[in-house]
């Protein structure tokens, strides 16, 4: 392929990307979104396989590490669980910045990467290689502790050190420090030297960041986390001087710092705490997930019992969470929800902008089920309308509708919106057992007198409401 067709198909490609991005804004265009990501996707692999700067005999090797990688792709996407999309998603973050890492030490340690270069050229190149690496080395490490807790296999209680922000001022000191060491080195051993260093500072800073960030903040990490792979693509761009992948990268990093700002928003989260760790534990060690101790009466409801409350009511709010995409519930939600409407019901949806582990995850459940989009409203839009609601029905949701939110200033979640869905005429509960939520903390809304619990696997309970409804 010629340098001009290549470049074309760079534009295009570029151009894809930012309809994508346009796309994946609304929840109508996102399958388009995601079809234009896809191919622009497959027209940059082909440009930069078979482009000027690839030789034919690097191309069997190419091709033979695209089955690899494809292979375990395509297994990964099969066999993922709905409920592990997230872990999934920090675990690709992973890979990303692991790339940026090696590209950067193949990069330093490839001869005729640099041999041509002297002076300022020689040192922007460096200064590109030590920042790559530092990024990727800090997206690897910080995206697999993210990974871990996501998938349970750490606890979601945030690690605090003692001193915690000295240890990270005086890592960053010393890479600051071999950062220099690196660009006056006078062989490539002394150079390794400092870039050696460097990584393992960075590592374990993307450890100890995210070990420091508490259960309910973690949104707003994997958000960042996704800025951060962006930037290490963009970083591997500057390495690798390509253009496609510095614009992609860039787009990635900047579209993930908007989400983390919405996310830190929607926590009414200042960026900076959440990134220092421990915000809201006052310092002390939040609870574990699971760790709370219910206390209180709780007053439960059969499926029967909750069909009539449905059946009764004009308007009916529906908070789904995480339990929803546990239980594979939505289907059942989206039959009810047609019953109830179809009966003159007025029935809304009520998301949380953490409700679920990533960010949109409900609107993606809601979408597949193929429930109209103009019912499914954001907190802000409907959080208003509590008072005058006869039946807010939460569906395995914890944290998001936890009043110690705004009534508990010590509370690990205090200063979060929630859907303030006890002011509705009753709320109804449903899920498995007094278990506390991601956050680890208990929820007083199960004791309030207007409250009922219904126990059981949500989609089991709504299968059994439809039924009743049905009657
Ligand atoms: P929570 O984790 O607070 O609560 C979910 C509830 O669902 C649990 O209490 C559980 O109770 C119940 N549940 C689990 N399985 C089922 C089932 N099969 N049937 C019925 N109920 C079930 O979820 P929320 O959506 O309310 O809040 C999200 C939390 O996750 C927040 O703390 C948020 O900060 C955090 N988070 C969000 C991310 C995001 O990007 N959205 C990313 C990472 C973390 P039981 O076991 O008793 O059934």
């Amino acid at each position: 392929m010629s340098e001009g067709l290549a470049t074309v198909s760079y534009i295009g490609a570029m151009i894809l990307f930012i309809l994508s991005l346009g796309g994946l804004s609304h929840p109508e265009t996102a399958r388009r979104g995601n079809l234009y990501g896809m191919i622009g996707m497959a027209i940059a692999v082909l440009a930069t396989v078979f482009g000027p700067r690839v030789s034919t005999a690097g191309i069997p090797w190419i091709i033979a590490a695209m089955v690899v990688g494809g292979s375990i792709g395509i297994y990964a996407s099969r066999v993922v669980k709905m409920t592990q999309m997230p872990e999934l998603v920090a675990l690709m973050h992973s890979l990303v910045g692991l790339a940026a890492m090696l590209v950067g030490f193949a990069t330093y340690i490839d001869p005729a990467a640099s041999s041509h270069m002297t002076g300022a050229e020689k040192v922007i190149h460096e200064v590109e290689i030590y920042v790559g690496i530092l990024i990727g080395a800090v997206t690897f490490s910080g995206s697999v502790i993210a990974f871990c807790k996501l998938s349970g296999k750490i606890g979601g209680s945030p690690l605090l050190l003692p001193a915690r922000h000295w240890l990270n001022l005086a890592g960053l000191l010393v890479v600051l420090w071999f950062g220099r060491e690196f660009l006056i080195a006078d062989s490539v051993d002394a150079g390794m030297t400092a870039l050696i260093v460097m990584t393992i500072i960075a590592l374990l800073f993307g450890i100890h960041m995210v070990m420091a960030i508490g259960g309910a903040d973690m949104p707003v990490v994997v958000s960042m986390l996704n800025s951060y792979s962006g930037w290490a693509a963009a970083a591997t761009g500057f390495m690798l001087s390509n253009d496609l992948l510095i614009v992609t990268g860039a787009l990635v990093g900047s579209s993930g710092a908007i989400l983390s700002y919405i996310m830190c928003r929607a926590m009414n989260r200042h960026f900076i705490s959440v990134i220092a760790g421990g915000f809201g534990t006052g310092g002390a060690p939040a609870p574990a997930a699971g760790a709370a101790q219910p206390a209180g009466e709780v007053l439960p409801i059969l499926p029967a019992e909750t069909a009539e409350l449905l059946r009764d009511a004009k308007h009916v709010i529906i908070v789904p969470g995480y339990g929803m995409a546990v239980a594979q519930a939505q289907h059942t939600v989206f039959e009810i929800t047609r019953l109830l409407r179809e009966a003159g019901v007025d029935v809304r949806f009520g998301i949380h902008p953490v409700a679920g582990r990533m960010p949109g995850h409900m609107n993606v459940l809601l979408a597949e089920a193929k429930v109209p989009y103009d019912i499914v409203l954001e907190m802000d839009e409907l959080n208003e309308d509590f008072p005058d609601t006869d039946v807010a029905m939460v569906i395995g949701a914890n944290d998001i509708v936890n009043p110690a939110a705004q009534d508990d200033p010590s509370s690990p979640i205090a200063g979060m919106p929630v859907l303030e869905v006890w002011k509705a005429k009753t709320s109804i509960v449903m899920k498995r057992s007094m278990a506390s939520g991601y956050a680890g903390v208990d929820n007083p809304l199960f004791y309030k007198d207007n409250n009922r619990m219904l126990f059981g696997d949500a989609k089991k309970m709504l299968d059994e409401v439809l039924v009743a409804l049905k009657a």
